[in-house]
C-alpha cells in the first residue's frame, strides 16, 4: 500500500530524514516511533505532500506519488489527522463532518453532487460520529467537547475522506489513561480493513495497536519489525535507555 525508497529530506544540508525505506502492507497497522527529533513529523509531511523530498521515492497504492501536492495525495486516498486541533469552536460537531464529506477530497464530492441530497450527507455524518462514539454530541459546538472527544472528532473528519491509508499523528498525545485506552479501542475499531500508519510515544499504545513498527533515530531507520522484535532489539534498547 505504501512504500518509500531511500527517502531523504534535508533542511539546509541537515538530514531530518535519511534514506528511509518503509513498506506498509495493505490492511495492517504500522507504528513510527523514535525519540524527539528522530524525523517522524518530517516523514509524515513527506508522505502527505506537505514537504517535497530532497531525494528518494514514495509509492502509494501502485503509483509513484513523489513530489505530488497534498490535495492530489489526499484525493488518491491518504487522509491525515492532525496533532494540532483544527476545529471551529462555534460550529457543531455534525457540521464539521458534513463539511469534510462535502470537501473536494471528501466522499460527497465524488458520489453526491446534487444539493438535494443533503440528507444523505447528514446520515453519513451521523454514521461516522457513531463510529467514533460521538453520536450523542452531534449538535454540540465543537468548542464544548472534552479533549478526548475533540481528538475523536478529528478522526471522524479523516474517516470522512474514506481513506485507503489513514495517518494518525500522535493519536493519544496529551491524554490521560482512560482516554488513552478509549483511543486504543477506537483506533482498533476504525483500522479494521484499513491501512493505518501512526506516530505515538506511548509504548503501550504501540504494543496494543501495531502489527509492525519502524524505529527512527536521527532521521534513519534504526530497527523494523513486529513490536516484540523491535522492543527487544539491542539498538532500540540502547537508543531509548541511553546505555
Ligand atoms: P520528530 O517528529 O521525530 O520529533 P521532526 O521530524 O520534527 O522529528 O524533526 C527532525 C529534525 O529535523 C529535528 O532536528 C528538527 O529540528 C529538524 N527540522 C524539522 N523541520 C525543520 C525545518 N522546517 N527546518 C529545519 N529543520 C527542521
Amino acid at each position: 500500500m505504501l512504500e518509500t525508497s531511500a527517502l531523504t529530506k534535508e533542511f539546509r544540508g541537515f538530514r531530518a530524514v535519511s534514506e528511509v525505506d518503509l513498506a506498509v502492507e495493505q490492511g495492517t497497522v504500522h507504528a513510527l516511533v523514535g525519540p524527539n527529533g528522530a524525523g517522524k513529523t518530517t516523514l509524515f509531511n513527506l508522505l502527505t505532500g506537505f514537504l517535497t523530498p530532497t531525494s528518494g521515492t514514495i509509492r502509494f497504492d501502485g503509483r509513484d506519488i513523489t513530489g505530488q501536492q497534498p490535495e492530489q495525495i489526499a484525493h488518491l486516498g491518504v487522509a491525515r489527522s492532525f496533532q494540532i486541533t483544527s476545529l471551529f469552536d462555534q460550529m457543531s460537531v455534525v457540521d464539521h463532518v458534513e463539511l469534510a464529506l462535502a470537501s473536494p477530497t471528501g466522499l460527497g464530492y465524488r458520489f453526491w453532487r446534487s444539493a438535494g441530497q443533503m440528507r444523505r450527507f447528514r446520515e453519513r455524518a451521523m454514521a461516522l460520529l457513531g463510529e467514533v462514539g460521538l453520536a450523542d454530541r452531534a449538535g454540540a459546538y465543537a468548542g464544548s467537547l472534552a479533549y478526548g472527544q475533540k481528538r475523536a472528532l478529528e478522526l471522524a473528519l479523516a474517516l470522512a475522506l474514506d481513506p485507503k491509508l489513514l495517518l494518525l499523528d500522535e493519536p493519544t498525545a496529551g491524554m490521560g489513561l482512560e482516554d488513552v485506552d478509549r483511543t486504543i479501542a477506537l483506533v482498533k475499531k476504525v483500522s479494521a480493513g484499513r491501512t493505518v500508519v501512526f506516530v505515538d510515544h506511548n509504548m503501550h499504545v504501540v504494543g496494543s495497536l501495531a502489527d509492525t513498527v519502524t524505529v527512527l533515530q536521527s532521521g534513519k531507520v534504526l530497527a523494523q519489525g513486529t513490536y516484540d522484535q523491535v522492543r527487544t532489539d539491542e539498538r532500540v534498547v540502547t537508543a531509548y535507555l541511553g546505555q
